[in-house]
């Protein structure tokens, strides 16, 4: 049925749907999802389509201008789980649309790469070449090539293989004797590579179990739970990943891969184009570093059908596979897949739901769940699977605990390296074996302190110390970006008596390369690693050994497989512990096991040094010995008390400006209206200065609610924000599940 009226959100905050009329001659091809332009107040915007009507009662309707992109942008499905991110973040479909659809197929202005192609125009007497090459040998020569082509072929390549030129063509062309035509050609980002077809491996008993798991939710998604895959590190998560891919690909139906942006290796990438080699089309790659151009071509390939896995970070849940069978989330813990900007959704959630939505079935893998998912296991409503052993039968390695305050006792002050640490360095130099040392902070020295006056050297934009870096020179702020010159007195008091505090990777490093001046020392953060070689190379040089100590921040603390590594040092596990988020223990535990899984993939068993001033800490016991379930048991007893997730939500609304006042003010009236508005099921605390007070020159205030019934509370938060005027300068952001709470 051809849609007489057309309901559209358009691309502009204006919070509302809209009615237009479809012309005759367009309406054959508007449907919901379709990409078209609208007028708007005096302009032209551009809108998705959302309803098709036959009828409406808006008044003053105008017709649309003209549709955009080559055929609905968006599936039914999807255009659903835009309308529940919008309800659940509490943010307007819009901005949710900002997401979902790529910027370079939301404006449809960079298409399809179109390239010259050569094929002869009809078929060519011996005579008529004959003739040619005595008027134009150089032709003759040229058409003589193309006549013996079975296929068109690219112009370019066809002048550089006759090293004729671009004129001559053109000439033949105009003789008629060939025929020049513009094609679309696709830009695949690894088009010129070769992967050479894997095939399963075998699996073991445990990997059997969880892909039998899998493989029934794919065939029966209809009462299948989601799937949370708890295997530690090695245990061949990624093979059943690939296996269940497969099933879902015999079944008829199609695939998504969520991985976190720095998980996207070349080794991901051939892994997965690899298993599916046999039909080359099946793997699209979709990251951050792709063109417009490639992201157009990725996003088609996707679309049309013809790719039907999809490797991906965050926003490649939302890709428009048709008939999806599963969708995968590795490392389901990272916090990356959180959004920190409208919309503010969690992929992991997202990914839940649209399996819900699309009938399929999803998998959530980790050797750390986060304690959200966890939670969900053991309430029932998903599945666990869990593979406690590592394929290669290796021991969890031996994690040995440093006391940082004896060694302080020892006389030294905050020490790099403790004695014990050293130790284990010199032995893995002397065997020839490889050491990580992690620490998660960059610089050199993390304050510049005056000992006379005691004043600090912070950011002018931001309530943060600067960071000295030695091979800068300089000072720097690592949330603004900022620099300073390193001045030579304290500008506050003019005295001579600045002294550097507090240590980061550049440090680190430096102190090894004293300790050990034989060893060969590199660092991996990302100020040493800022062009993409640099970073490949290094680790190529790891793993084939030219590295002895490698140092680094959390770059270093995933996904890499080194086996002959068999140290691992933490510099300072107190780093994470010690933040102002309730999260932080959970993030320790994480970051220790997870660092761990580093050390010892070989024939050795390996080794870890924690080095802490808080030794007895519940993550850093737990994480000791391997404890996952106690770990969670006691975590989520702490959660429970507190009324923190995963037991209620919460949701975080920022209040900022350049103005301090204004901020604080506007903060405080929302809190008012907030009371009002929300019943007494809801817990609404009162407006705080953040924990990062000032951040980019804007002066920050807090308000965090909490609350069982999510989808109500995100309701009353936007009623009562629309209801609110703010003054101009005063930004106010809303964070539903935050977790990024400084
Ligand atoms: P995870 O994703 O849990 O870290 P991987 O799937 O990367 O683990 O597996 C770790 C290593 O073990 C990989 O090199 C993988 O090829 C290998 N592997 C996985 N499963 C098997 C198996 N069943 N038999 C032999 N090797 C396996
Ligand atoms: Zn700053």
């Amino acid at each position: 049925m051809k849609p007489s009226y057309i309901r559209v959100i358009i691309d502009r905050a204006i919070h509302r749907e809209l009615d237009y009329a479809v012309p005759e001659t367009l309406a054959e091809r508007v449907g919901i999802g379709t990409r078209v332009r609208v007028p708007f107040r005096d302009r032209s915007a551009l809108a998705t389509v959302v309803a098709t009507l036959d009828h409406s009662d808006a008044k003053g309707i105008r017709p649309i201008e003209a549709i955009i992109g080559e055929g609905p942008a968006l599936s039914g499905p999807l255009l659903e789980l835009a309308r529940w991110i919008g309800a659940y973040y509490c943010c307007p479909l819009e901005t949710v649309m900002r997401s979902l659809l790529p910027q370079v197929i939301r404006k449809a202005e960079i298409g399809w790469k179109k390239q010259l192609f050569v094929r002869p125009a009809r078929k060519i007497e011996d005579e008529e070449l004959d003739k040619l090459k005595k008027r134009a040998p150089r032709q003759a020569e040229l058409l003589e090539a193309i006549s013996k082509l079975d296929s068109p072929i690219l112009a370019s390549e066809l002048l550089r293989k006759t090293s004729l030129d671009n004129q001559t063509l053109r000439a033949l062309s105009k003789r008629g004797l060939i025929e020049l035509r513009e094609e679309a050609v696709e830009r695949d980002p690894h088009g010129d590579e070769q992967f050479l077809e894997t095939a399963n491996l075998e699996l073991n008993a445990e990997q059997a179990n969880a892909l039998e798991q899998v493989s029934n939710a794919v065939a029966s998604p209809e009462n299948a739970r989601p799937i949370l895959l708890h295997g530690v590190t090695g245990s061949g998560k990624t093979e059943i990943y690939l296996q269940a891919i497969a099933v879902a690909l015999k079944h008829g139906r199609s695939a998504i891969v969520l991985v976190p942006e720095k998980s996207i290796t070349p080794q991901t990438v051939e892994r997965f184009k690899g298993r599916f080699a046999s039909t080359p089309d099946t793997v699209a790659v979709l990251h951050s570093h792709l063109s417009q151009g490639e992201r157009h071509d990725e996003w088609h390939k996707i679309n049309s059908g013809r790719a039907r896995i999809v490797i991906g970070a965050r926003s490649a849940v939302f890709a428009p596979l048709k008939n999806l069978g599963l969708i995968i989330v590795d490392e389901e813990h990272e916090t990356t897949y959180k959004q920190e900007e409208a919309p503010r959704y969690h992929a992991r959630d997202v990914a839940v739901v649209r399996a819900k939505i699309e009938k399929c079935a999803v998998v959530l893998g980790s050797a750390t769940p986060s304690l959200e998912s966890y939670h969900n296991a053991i309430t029932e409503k998903y599945k666990l699977a869990t593979l406690t052993q590592r394929v290669d039968g290796q021991q969890m390695p031996l994690m040995r605990i440093v006391d940082l305050r004896q060694e302080r006792r020892k006389g030294k002050i905050a020490p790099i390296l403790s004695e014990k640490l050293s130790q284990a360095i010199s032995d893995r130099l002397e065997k020839r074996e490889q050491t990580i040392l992690f620490l998660n902070r960059r610089g050199f020295s993390t304050s510049l302190l005056c000992s006379n006056c005691g004043e600090a050297r912070d950011c002018p934009n931001c309530s943060v110390a600067l960071t000295f870096h030695r091979h800068l020179a300089r000072l720097s702020c690592h949330l603004c970006g900022h620099t300073a010159a390193v001045p030579k007195k304290c500008p506050a008091c003019g005295q001579d008596a600045l002294i550097y505090a507090g240590f980061g990777t550049e440090k680190v490093e430096a102190t090894v390369t004293q300790f050990f001046p034989k060893a060969v020392v590199r660092r991996m953060d990302a100020d040493s690693m800022t062009r993409k070689e640099a970073y490949r190379e290094t680790l190529r040089n790891f793993r084939t050994g030219k590295i002895d100590i490698l140092v680094g921040t959390q770059m270093i603390a995933k996904g890499l497989h080194f086996p002959n590594v068999t140290l691992v040092g933490i510099i300072n596990a107190d780093l994470s512990l010690h933040m102002p988020d309730f999260r932080a223990g959970e993030r320790t535990f994480q970051l220790l096991t997870q660092v761990a899984g580093r050390a010892g993939r070989g024939e050795r068993t390996g080794e870890v040094f924690v080095q802490t001033y808080t030794p007895f800490s519940p993550s850093i016991q737990f994480a000791r010995h391997h404890d996952f379930a106690g770990y969670f048991q006691q975590e989520l007893e702490f959660r429970e008390r507190c009324d923190f997730p995963p037991f209620k939500h919460a949701v975080l609304i920022t209040v900022r400006s350049a103005h301090e006042g204004r901020a604080k003010l506007s903060a405080e009236t929302l809190v008012r209206r907030l009371k009002e508005n929300l019943g007494a099921e809801f817990t609404l605390g009162d407006a705080m200065p953040a924990p990062l007070q000032k951040l980019q020159g804007q002066f920050r205030f807090h308000i965090l609610l909490r609350g069982g019934a999510i989808m109500r509370l995100s309701r009353l938060v936007r009623e009562t924000l629309d209801k609110l005027p703010f003054p101009e300068d005063v930004a106010v952001a809303v964070d539903v599940d935050p977790y990024q709470l400084l």
